[in-house]
């Protein structure tokens, strides 16, 4: 029995990243998904090699009708709503403030932010329908601390966690939970900065990133996927409005003995023990 079984999923941004390995997961899982993304080969390549329960649309997540054809997709072909990832997104707008000008902002906040809201407006009556659902939203640590990501970008992601939460409250009576994921840094096309990295690429960026993490690697698209199909399923049906930081204890802080040794050059100072103990 998979954790998914008979549900009905849209991801979007599911061709590439963890959106694809959300795909994959949940697929796995037992669920029928619709890959929702703008990049047609990729998306049509995964949903080919998922076969029947996978379904290819090609959607700009900034357009409100095409968020709108990716969630009637699902229903038509498979007979309602029980997941929604909004999760398509990319780098924005970048450098000092002073050389963002306002088109930068717009699409920034439209890929970001507007898509999440457009997805949380469209899933509700099919969500309702169903009686329930789970939406995840793909937000940052970026989203919680300043200083990770560009302005715009952080600024976006802090406004997907609080999306979260005042939706949470709102449709929590239909019992449609929604949840936020804050991923730390995730090897992914965006993460290094290709679109279409080699596995070289992508082997050098684990070998240069990962020794940072206080977990020592980087993170994995399916680390990603995981969180998402705990907040999809059943077994978080009492978890609504929250947002998972999954980032490898990244942003639990910076080692207190790492710290210590770096400014003193000492070792890491020991426990302070009484004499005689
Ligand atoms: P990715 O580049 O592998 O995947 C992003 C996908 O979104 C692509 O398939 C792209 O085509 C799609 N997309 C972009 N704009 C779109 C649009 N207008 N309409 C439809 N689809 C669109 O990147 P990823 O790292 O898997 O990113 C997934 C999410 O995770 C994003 O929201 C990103 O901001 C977030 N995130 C990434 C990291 C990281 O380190 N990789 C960390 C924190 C958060």
């Amino acid at each position: 029995m998979g954790e998914l079984d008979g549900s009905v999923a849209v991801v979007t941004g599911g061709a590439s990243g963890m959106g694809a390995a959300m795909v994959a997961t949940f697929v796995e899982e037992g669920a029928r998904v619709v890959v929702a993304d703008l990049d047609e080969d990729r998306g049509s390549m995964l949903a080919k090699e998922l076969g029947d329960d996978a379904r290819f649309l090609r959607t700009d997540v900034t357009r409100e009708s095409d968020v709108a054809a990716a969630l009637a997709t699902a229903v038509d072909e498979w007979g309602g709503l029980d997941v929604l990832c909004n999760n398509a997104g990319f780098g924005g707008a970048r450098g000092p403030l002073e050389s963002i000008s306002e088109d930068d902002y717009d699409i920034t906040f439209d890929v970001l932010v507007k898509s999440v809201f457009f997805g949380l407006k469209h899933a509700t009556e099919p969500m309702r329908r169903r009686g329930g659902g789970s939406i995840v939203n793909t937000a940052s640590v970026a989203g919680l601390q300043a200083g990770e990501a560009p302005h715009l970008y952080s600024v976006a992601k802090a406004a997907v966690i609080h999306l979260t939460k005042t939706a949470a409250l709102e449709l929590g009576e239909h019992g449609i939970r929604v949840n936020a994921i804050c991923p730390g840094v995730i090897t992914t096309p965006l993460a290094v900065g290709r679109p279409h990295p080699t596995d070289e690429q992508f082997a050098k960026f684990r070998e240069r990133v990962g020794p940072y993490q206080p977990i020592g690697r980087v993170g994995e698209p399916d680390d990603i996927a995981q969180a998402a199909l705990y907040l999809a399923s059943p077994r978080s049906g009492f978890v609504t409005g929250t947002s998972q930081v999954v980032d490898g204890g990244a942003f639990a802080g910076r080692s207190w003995s790492r710290q210590n040794r770096t400014m003193t050059g000492a070792a890491p100072i020991r426990m302070y023990r009484p004499p005689g103990r």
